[in-house]
């Protein structure tokens, strides 16, 4: 069996896991194995009619009334005992970090091997050879994975979103797992929602970036003004949050946003390999920096040398003359 943790909000997946879903399934049909889901949360037996075109035939519903919120260790324990109660020979999860986490745990507390990341899984059995993203995606591992149970996470927006072959009518079992207090640490206890103006950056089709360059909160307006006009929102580098000119909802990046737009206008940003790994889902990048050799002149698609604080008013000039 390879048991597919589907993370969703409100009972609807989440496109990462959908994504993993596509891994998960090319392992069944190899193996001729079943592929079953693993759900946690109140809304999670809705998720019956949202997997059957994903191929999924039996979903594993999760209940326990200390596990209301997320809580890692919970959850990591709650799918080690329900591996070792179907007999689980794989565990996948999206490459996010709760697919890591929930995963990490429940290795920990199966002793199985765990490859994050994977670009590509291939194999049967008790062996599978993987290629997985290490460093941000700036180098590919070639490695193998041997255990009676393994552990595997699928990088983002690296498999496509596929529907299986044939829909199925997954059966939904309720399993209550066994916890302890130490299983229960760490979890949430409420939520607050961040308040967020315009386009999220993660749907975003065009994003204007700030950063060191930048030189200040206030030069921010100029990069507004020009993502306005296009329609988009605006981003930034860790180096400009941590100079405090923009909220931490606006960081790109490895330890920020991953974005996919049509075009990611760059504004003085060095291009960092943790910057580079939030942004290159986007189709284009336009990068305007001073400095014709700084690294992400050379990754994208056009450049302007020159000074944004001139540049970025003569674009939105140019742009809202045509537009
Ligand atoms: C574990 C870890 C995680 C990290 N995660 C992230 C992350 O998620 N996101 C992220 O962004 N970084 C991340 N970083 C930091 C990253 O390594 C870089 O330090 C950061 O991205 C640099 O930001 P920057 O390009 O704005 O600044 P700098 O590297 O200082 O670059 C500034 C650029 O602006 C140009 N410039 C200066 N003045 C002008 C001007 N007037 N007009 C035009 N161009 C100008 C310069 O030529 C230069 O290229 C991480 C680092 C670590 C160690």
């Amino acid at each position: 069996m390879i048991l597919g943790f589907v993370e969703h909000e409100s009972g609807v997946p989440e496109e990462t896991s959908l994504e993993m879903l596509t891994m998960a399934r090319e392992l069944a049909t190899d193996e001729e194995a079943v592929l079953c889901a693993v759900v946690f949360g109140d809304e999670g037996a809705a998720l019956k009619d949202e997997l059957g075109p994903y191929g999924i035939e039996e979903i594993h519903h999760v209940t326990h009334d200390r596990l209301e919120g997320y809580a890692p260790e919970g959850w990591g324990e709650s799918v080690a005992q329900l591996v070792s109660d179907l007999g689980a020979s794989t565990v996948a999860a999206a490459g996010t970090d709760r697919g890591h986490e929930v995963l990490a745990h429940a290795g920990a507390t199966l002793d199985a091997p765990m490859a994050t990341n994977c670009v590509d899984v291939t194999g049967a059995g008790e062996s599978y050879e993987v290629r997985r993203d290490r460093w941000g995606g700036s180098l590919v591992e070639h490695a193998r994975l041997e255990g009676e149970t393994k552990l595997v996470t699928a990088a983002e927006h690296e498999y496509p979103i596929e529907e299986a072959a044939s829909t199925t009518e997954p059966t939904v079992n309720e399993f209550t797992p066994s916890l302890e207090d130490a299983h229960l640490r760490v979890r949430v206890e409420r939520v607050e929602t961040a308040d967020e103006e315009g386009i999220p950056l993660g749907e975003a089709r065009v994003v204007v970036g700030g950063g060191r360059g930048v030189g200040g909160p206030e030069d921010y307006d100029k990069l507004e003004e020009l993502a306005d006009l296009l329609g988009g929102t605006v981003g930034a580098s860790r180096a400009a949050i941590n100079e405090g000119w923009r909220p931490h909802d606006d960081q790109i990046g490895l330890t920020g946003a991953q974005i996919s737009p049509d075009i990611y206008i760059a504004c003085g940003i060095s291009g960092a390999v943790q910057h580079m790994v939030g942004c290159k889902g986007a189709d284009k990048i336009l990068a305007i920096n001073t400095d014709s050799e700084a690294a992400i002149v050379q990754k994208a698609d056009y450049a302007v040398i020159g000074d944004l604080h001139e540049v970025v008013p003569e674009l939105t000039d140019a742009i809202r003359e045509v537009t």
